[in-house]
């Protein structure tokens, strides 16, 4: 059973009617919500060698209580309008700070400048902290509020802290950062801006993570670490389901069949722990699923050359990746052992996707489009994916026709330091 003792004496949090139970990804182990908080313990809980879960739900069951065209037409353009589909019982159980509801830019000037009529930017840095991580820190604030946990705790390599920063800000909820002390200084002052206590810590990523890890476990704290912290994954699936759903008001299909949703051909997302590539991949599946759309998207991974170790995995075709030494300048995707690597191999694999390799010189060179052909000014992260999908036009793995969505997972005010 679950290896954490501070989890014995906890109320279970209440659960969403549509929740089956959680399963995990290692040993096929199946668990009721209240039966187990984080990771199974099949696997040593080290590095990326994790007993990860998966959220099940019942979707036919969702199916009769929700529809796409119930989602259209839903004024509120938040996450919130996705609960059946997340671990909330309520649609009001979300802090009251609105996360998600980002725009899918056409961006013609860049369209043209590829030869892409049918690209589309994703803008995950215009949620209320900047980054996509506000996806996910809005469902741990609220799965620690309904379960009555003072502190929630996290480790981050910045935007995954001030996400939690700010949802908890909102809501009332008491916060401790474990971040590198690395971490650019404007990720940092959003954390004590928002009132958070921050631990830098003299150290990787990595280090902080396993801290942090520790330090739920001794205190009690609710821990929103990614890759940890199963419920993660399930917040930053709707990013997926918004896509989806601004394809289908875009090209007109709502019109002429408001149930059916839109799936794009391919996807570019940047990759560390490989959270959102999981988030993404799970939100194209509840909706295949769900029947709401009739394929699945390639799923494309971009890495930094720097920090490859879930690209050398897909190249190796290893079950798991080898931990390495990550030195890239984009900090948000700087990771040594990523956490959530099964669900980051498995959303690629899964779709025929694939995971490119990209200078840090490649990354900085991306920023620049971006903002002068787009309009959107991303941080080094962030600008990853374009990077990521000008190697895959050099590869010959687009095709000029296709319906290619680019996500920029956050905002260039994040990090301003010069590029070393
Ligand atoms: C966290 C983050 C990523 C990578 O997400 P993972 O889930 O760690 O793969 C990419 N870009 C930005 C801006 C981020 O904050």
């Amino acid at each position: 059973m679950h290896a954490d003792p501070s989890t014995a004496a906890m109320p279970a949090p209440a659960e969403t009617r549509f929740i089956t139970g959680l399963r995990c990804l290692r040993c096929g182990a199946d668990y009721a919500p209240a039966a187990i908080e984080y990771v199974c313990d099949c696997r040593p809980n080290r590095g990326s060698d994790l007993g990860t879960l998966d959220v099940r739900y019942d979707y036919a069951a969702v199916a009769r209580s929700l529809t796409p065209a119930d989602l259209q037409a839903d004024p509120d353009r938040s996450i919130g309008r996705f609960w059946p589909l997340l671990p909330i019982s309520q649609r009001t159980s979300l802090p009251p700070l609105p996360v998600g509801g980002t725009p899918l830019l056409a961006a013609p000037r860049l369209r043209r400048q590829l030869a892409l009529p049918n690209l589309w930017l994703k803008d995950d840095g215009r949620n209320p902290s900047a980054s996509f991580k506000d996806r996910a820190s809005a469902i741990a604030v609220a799965r620690a509020q309904a379960a009555g946990r003072a502190i929630v705790a996290t480790a981050s390599t910045g935007n995954a802290a001030a996400a939690l920063a700010g949802q908890a800000a909102a809501a009332g909820q008491a916060t401790v950062i474990f971040v590198p002390k690395s971490a650019p200084p404007a990720k940092i002052a959003q954390l004590l801006v928002y009132g958070s206590t921050v631990l830098a810590v003299n150290g990787s990523y990595d280090d902080a993570f396993d801290l942090c890890t520790e330090a739920c476990l001794e205190f009690g704290w609710y821990n929103r670490s990614t890759g940890y912290n199963p419920y993660m994954t399930e917040g930053k699936k709707t990013v997926s389901y918004e896509i989806a759903l601004q394809l289908a008001e875009q090209s007109g299909a709502t019109a002429h069949d408001p149930n059916r949703l839109v799936t794009p051909d391919a996807v570019f997302v940047s990759v560390g722990d490989g959270c959102i590539i999981g988030g993404v991949h799970k939100g194209f599946k509840d909706l295949l699923t769900l029947g709401w759309i009739d394929h699945m998207p390639r799923i494309y991974g971009v890495q930094s050359a720097l920090s490859p170790a879930l690209y050398n995995a897909w190249r190796s075709g290893a079950e798991l990746p080898a931990p390495l030494h990550a030195t890239t300048r984009a900090d948000s995707i700087s990771v040594d052992a990523p956490r959530d690597a099964v669900k980051a191999l498995a959303a690629v694999r899964e779709t025929g996707g694939a995971y490119l390799l990209v200078d840090d010189s490649a990354i900085l060179q991306a920023i620049l489009p971006l903002a002068r052909l787009g309009g959107v000014f991303a941080e080094p992260a962030g600008a990853a994916s374009y990077a990521g999908l000008l190697q895959a036009m050099h590869e010959g793995l687009v095709q000029q026709n296709e319906t290619i969505v680019v996500i920029n997972t956050g905002s260039g005010l994040k990090d301003v330091r010069p590029w070393k």
